[in-house]
């Protein structure tokens, strides 16, 4: 019978290299005599001194252990494909370490990979990845990481599938808009892998509850977008001495980074301090080309695979970033800054904080606006009855999308030079797509001395909603 046995990574060497040696032979005793007679090397590897074959060695025929047959003198047929797995150094049962031929050959292109082989697949399959936020980024990485066989995948989400995430979170299909993240997330990643754990947590990361999630993992990978919870990732797992993927994407432009405070920089090393929200717009008022999470969540992924397998220089102490309308990466060197209140010699955050009221702090004194509002019903009512002056205050590019009638058009950004154009006398009624803007223009149209000014609460999302229907909405 012509038969074939799969090598171990560390049994390669002994034998030209391969991953798999054909052999001619009725039972198992006879392949692995056969195996030992060509690769003299693999002998004392694979028998003691008796002649027995070594307790450390497993030798699966297909899926099942040859103990469970019988034994060295189980019977082969032609094809048929013989495992050898051996015991793992440091206890770990090796049933839970081994591959089973499915897993080898599904993951073939990695076994392959002298870099990786067997021994590399199995820490995959023994590693425990937590992403956090099943987002743009959240999207690429998990079904990365669940087609290269990660044991197990966390993801921490508590948000539903809207039908504007479709443009670049992959992960979800028409059919889920509506349907929980973790529970359309899962059903996708078991479709694609059925060998790996999926395990949802349905909750908002907070200063109570990250400590706990992320002692079940090995790395973390932030896929959020907003500065509370990157700050909280970051001192968690600074806390734990976990390696944190960091990423984060506007527009055009990403940056990836690995903050692993045992062995390099943290984030907080590089900005210490919130910026002033408002400041940095997020995706979700700026825009983002819906591959750009694309390629940046998959470099995450490729950076979490290299933790795990301990191959190549993780971005530890280096800011990738890429821009992807010039087409071009850049590696920028960080430092760990020694004055950190994380990871410096004389840190003051020694535990978890409340991260939004971190953030907040950084709110200009101002805020939150308060402007005098109205509702679309009310603006409704006034435009009926005439005598107001509407104002967008939206790019040209989003009136495009969608616009009220007989509205002025003066962009945020322009409010400064244009005021005069309005006359200070009138009752002047302001709107943006969801209010916040707005707000901002209202703002400071009472302090260059408007008195009728109000702001439209929610823009014209709330009337798209409430009034007309038929409006497209972004
Ligand atoms: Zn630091």
């Amino acid at each position: 019978m012509s038969v074939s046995i799969r090598l171990p990574a560390a049994l390669r060497p002994l034998a030209d290299r391969k991953a798999v040696v054909e052999v001619s032979a009725a039972t198992v005793a006879e392949a692995l005599e056969a195996l030992a007679a060509r690769h003299a090397a693999v002998r004392a590897h694979l028998f003691a001194p008796d002649g027995s074959l070594r307790s450390f060695v497993n030798v699966y025929l297909g899926e099942t252990d040859i103990r469970a047959l019988q034994g060295p003198a189980t019977r082969l047929k032609d094809g048929d494909e013989l495992v050898l797995v051996p015991a793992i150094a440091g206890g770990a049962p090796a049933a839970e370490a081994a591959l089973s031929p499915d897993e080898l050959a599904r993951y073939n292109r990695h076994v392959i990979l002298p870099e990786v082989g067997v021994e590399g697949q199995k820490k995959l399959k023994n590693a425990r990845i937590l992403i956090v936020g099943a987002g743009g980024l959240g999207s690429p990485m998990a079904l990365y990481l669940a087609a290269a066989g990660v044991g197990r995948i966390g993801i921490v989400d508590f948000d539903a599938v809207d039908a504007s995430n479709l443009q670049r979170q992959v992960l979800y299909g028409t059919e889920s808009v509506g349907r929980p993240k973790l529970e359309a997330a899962a059903q996708r990643l078991r479709g694609l892998n059925p060998f790996v754990e999926v395990v949802g947590h349905a909750l908002r990361l907070d200063a109570g509850n990250a400590l706990g999630v992320f002692a079940g993992y090995d790395v973390v990978v932030d896929g959020t977008d907003n500065f509370a919870t990157r700050y909280l990732v970051n001192d968690a797992c600074a806390l734990l001495g976990k390696p944190n993927v960091y990423a984060s994407i506007f527009r055009f432009e990403g940056q990836v980074s690995v903050f692993w405070a045992d062995k390099g920089p943290c984030y907080r090393c590089l900005y210490p301090e919130p910026p002033p929200p408002g400041l940095v717009p997020s995706c979700a008022e700026g825009g983002v080309l819906g591959v750009l999470p694309g390629v940046v969540g998959a470099l995450q992924a490729v950076e979490a695979l290299k933790l795990v397998l301990g191959i190549g220089e993780p971005l530890i102490g280096t800011l990738l970033t890429y821009d992807a309308l010039e087409a071009s990466f850049r590696r920028l060197k960080l430092r760990k800054d020694p004055a950190c209140a994380l990871c410096g010699p004389h840190p003051s955050v020694t535990r978890l904080i409340d991260y939004e009221q971190f953030c907040a702090a950084r709110r200009p004194k101002e805020e939150p606006m308060s402007v005098p509002e109205i509702t679309v019903e009310e603006l409704k009512a006034r435009m009926e009855k005439g005598g107001v002056v509407v104002v967008d205050v939206r790019e040209a590019h989003e009136l495009e999308i969608c616009r009220l009638q007989g509205t002025k058009h003066i962009p945020l950004g322009e409010v400064p030079q244009r005021y005069k154009e309005l006359d200070p006398q009138a009752e002047i009624l302001v709107h943006c797509r969801s209010g916040a803007r707005s707000a901002k223009a209202v703002k400071f149209l009472q302090e260059v001395g408007y008195k009728k000014v109000s702001n439209v609460a929610g823009g014209i999302l709330a009337w798209a909603e409430r009034i007309d229907k038929s409006l497209t909405t972004y």
